[in-house]
């Protein structure tokens, strides 16, 4: 069989793996939007190979940079079955209806300019992508085709999130490769930690966070404690949580609402005006069986795990006037992530010029986004069309982080080592940097470790 990264090679957006066997049978692993800096939105619709000549997609998890460029691989004409778990089905549904919206406004911003573009997919292929599916319970191997199995195992890291373990067997001979997908930290809020794969022959391994140690010896609702202390106890500071709509959202209500039903903190209002983020959390609600115990206890006690007495949900104009015209002490926790596009833009624009602000950023900020910037310490930002100088508190803390650092990654490398014959290891999905360092904490006690270029292949 044939083995081929074509994304996420040496960078962290754009997963995407071809398996390919003796008998020309091609299996897609994740198809996710490549959206690194220097990359046209538009390259993504360039697939290196025939799109009608891929037999099925394994989907580890729901985030767009993993399942993205799926409208894209049908409107291309793949007629196959993506396979994932029920609660990613359920995720993918609203987040690629999400990513079609952006899509219409970026092409008709482009066409009222006269620029030239090329729209990747429609809400259609979306509807393509959904009809599709098939999913798969965690732990159940099933045959994919004659000589090929497969299996989920639970990755932690989001709702649903998979490592996906595939074994396929040639002239009599199986070799069981695993891709982890994005990996979960042990002690994450709400989902399961990883299961670390068994079996193994090959292994290909995330490192978003190779280089990096977290720095949190706190839980999750202590450090968030001192935050909301330290910004909006006794002073009307305002403290501003950017956090991706799945999954960082959820964690971060779900700790708010610890924090006030526990009463260490006096409650504050707490607004979240992601539209987005309040659909994940239903369907985290719905799939509360696949969430961790912590979680499922709080459930069985209080009911709701993100919804508490103090929180208002930002829907309209009205709302979002009405928050900014809020003097009293409180809390934003609003999307995206790295501080790119997303309500967030406003807030920081609104907010960033004034001292009694805290941005606490909570998690990965690809180089050259508006999160870098102001962690790297920038004074002056572009943000909404607007100049700003900084006059806000920039704080970041990890331990909401939905990936392992460098010592939970070699702890789970470890474990599959252990009870594995492994032959060779590849390390994907991260910078230059923490690949490299990922490779040499693992070095000590394993040799064979590749760090792939983008559309470079091996024979296995
Ligand atoms: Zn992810």
């Amino acid at each position: 069989m044939e083995l081929s990264f074509l994304g996420a090679a040496r960078q962290v957006t754009g997963s995407m793996y071809l398996l390919e066997t003796q008998s020309k049978f091609r299996i897609l692993i994740d198809c996710g939007l490549n959206y690194e800096k220097d990359v046209t939105r538009e390259s993504n619709a360039e697939f290196p190979f025939d799109p009608s000549s891929i037999d099925a997609v394994l989907l580890t998890h729901a985030h767009i940079d993993h399942s993205g460029n799926l409208p894209t691989l049908f409107g291309q004409g793949f007629e196959g079955r993506v396979f994932c778990t029920e609660p990613t089905s359920a995720l993918i549904d609203i987040l690629l209806s999400d990513s079609a919206n952006i899509e219409s406004k970026r092409v008709n911003k482009k066409r009222k300019r006269k620029q030239p573009t090329r729209r990747l997919f429609g809400h259609k292929q979306v509807m393509d992508v959904i009809d599709n599916v098939v999913t798969i319970n965690f732990e159940k191997p099933f045959e994919l085709c004659q000589g090929v199995m497969v299996e989920f195992i639970p990755a932690g890291h989001i709702l649903g999130a998979a490592s996906i373990k595939i074994s396929v067997t040639e002239k009599g001979k199986t070799k069981t490769l695993g891709f982890t997908g994005d990996l979960g930290k042990s002690d994450a809020k709400v989902v399961v930690a990883p299961t670390p794969m068994t079996g193994l022959d090959y292994l290909v391994m995330e490192a978003t966070y190779g280089a990096r140690l977290h720095k949190e010896e706190r839980s999750a609702e202590e450090t968030l404690a001192s935050y909301i202390k330290d910004t909006c106890i006794d002073q009307p500071g305002r403290l501003i949580i950017p956090a991706f709509s799945v999954g960082r959202t959820q964690a971060i209500l779900f700790a708010i609402n610890n924090l006030f039903r526990s009463g260490d903190i006096k409650p504050i209002r707490v607004f979240t005006d992601s539209p987005l983020g309040i659909n994940s959390g239903n369907i985290h609600d719905k799939y509360i069986g696949y969430l961790n115990k912590e979680a499922r206890d709080f459930v069985q006690e209080y009911r709701d795990l993100f919804r508490f007495p103090h929180l208002d949900i930002v829907e309209d104009k009205e709302d979002e006037e009405d928050m900014q015209r809020y003097y009293e002490p409180n809390i934003i926790v609003s999307s995206a992530g790295m501080l790119e596009g997303g309500r967030i833009q406003r807030h920081i624009a609104n907010n960033i010029q004034n001292p009694q602000c805290n941005i606490l950023i909570a998690g990965y900020c690809t180089p050259g986004t508006l999160g870098a910037k102001l962690l790297e310490g920038q004074k002056e930002i572009r943000v909404n069309k607007h100049e700003r100088t900084v006059y806000a508190r920039i704080s970041r803390t990890d331990v909401f982080s939905a990936h392992p650092d460098q010592k939970g990654l070699t702890q789970y490398f470890k474990q599959v080592q252990n009870n594995s014959n492994l032959q060779r290891v590849f390390l994907s999905h991260g910078e230059v940097e923490g690949l490299e360092a990922l490779k040499a904490s693992l070095q000590p006690d394993f040799q064979e470790i590749e760090i792939p270029y983008v559309n470079e292949s091996y024979s296995l």
